[in-house]
């Protein structure tokens, strides 16, 4: 699933080529891929005519700012990609979504697996509908995401860090591949109740979690599943990745044969000397 350096990297690319672009109309092929409004006509019937004005993201989704204030969201979601296509290009049968845009081009939505969504929003302070993303939590690249705002909302949380990490409420964008990338940098086991970490500990799981997602970013997104990039071209960075799905390979900070355990359903990479394991509940401290 794409996280947020992914989702970046298709935003960035997406401002290279779509600002000034007006869209003459849409396709809908899939209804349930338009999460607002509905019906899918009167989504298409508002999103005509638009113009867009930048392209950028929040959390896991890229947004599309059009020029009357407007966004159009986007969540990749599991397979999820925006191509833009040539006039002319092959139409494709995993298209969703499709924008014929003025100068003939089209901006696709495609996504096999049929789990991304795809909604109309109208601008700050005309919202009648809530917010796309009032429940998500603080962006962990933006400059005010410091290492005391991340200790405040590890205080008095006794979740595991694999699974704080995990949640978009906590910290918006990291998903399950940079989670076990940021707690192998910060040395810090999966299992981890928040509320045990020192000062210094949440230090370095602030530097972490800002350093994995930005070697993600400068790989240009990592290429598991089906990710690809607004060109078509997978991204980069999976060769990059310290733990995530070596599973039985050496660490390479210490050698020792990397773990995979499951946290909340989900498959979790460490390494069990760099991340010694927290205590057993009830065990001496
Ligand atoms: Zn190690």
């Amino acid at each position: 699933m794409p996280e947020l350096p992914e989702v970046e990297t298709v935003a960035r690319r997406l401002q290279e080529r779509l600002p000034g672009a007006r869209i003459a109309g849409a396709e809908v092929f899939w209804a349930r891929t338009i999460s607002y409004p509905q019906p899918p006509e009167r989504f298409v019937r508002e999103v005509t005519g638009g113009e867009v004005a930048r392209v950028g993201r929040r959390a896991k989704s890229v947004v599309v700012h059009l020029a009357d204030g407007r966004v159009l969201t986007v969540a990749l979601r599991m397979t999820g990609a925006l191509i833009v296509a040539g006039p002319g290009a092959a139409a494709d049968p995993h298209a969703r979504v499709v924008f014929s845009l003025a100068d003939g081009r089209e901006l696709r939505f495609r996504d096999p697996r049929k789990f991304g969504r795809v909604g109309l929003y109208p601008g700050r302070g005309r919202r009648r509908v809530a917010e796309p993303f009032a429940r998500h939590g603080p962006e962990p690249l933006a400059p005010s995401f410091s290492a005391a705002r991340l200790a405040a909302r590890l205080r008095r949380r006794s979740a595991r860090l694999k699974t704080l990490l995990l949640d978009q409420s906590f910290i918006a964008g990291v998903g399950n591949i940079y989670a076990d990338e940021a707690l192998w940098r910060a040395r810090l086991h999966p299992l981890r109740r928040a509320d045990t970490l020192t000062e210094d500990e949440i230090r370095r799981l602030h530097r972490a979690v800002r350093a994995a997602l930005r070697e993600g970013l400068a790989g240009g997104g990592a290429s598991y599943r089906d990710y690809v990039d607004p060109d078509g071209e997978p991204g980069l960075a999976a060769e990059r990745m310290r733990v995530y799905r070596r599973t039985g390979e050496p660490c390479f900070r210490c050698g020792r044969r990397i773990e995979r355990i499951v946290v909340g359903a989900r498959a979790t990479h460490f390494c069990p000397r760099c991340q010694p394991a927290p205590p057993e509940p009830g065990a001496a401290r």
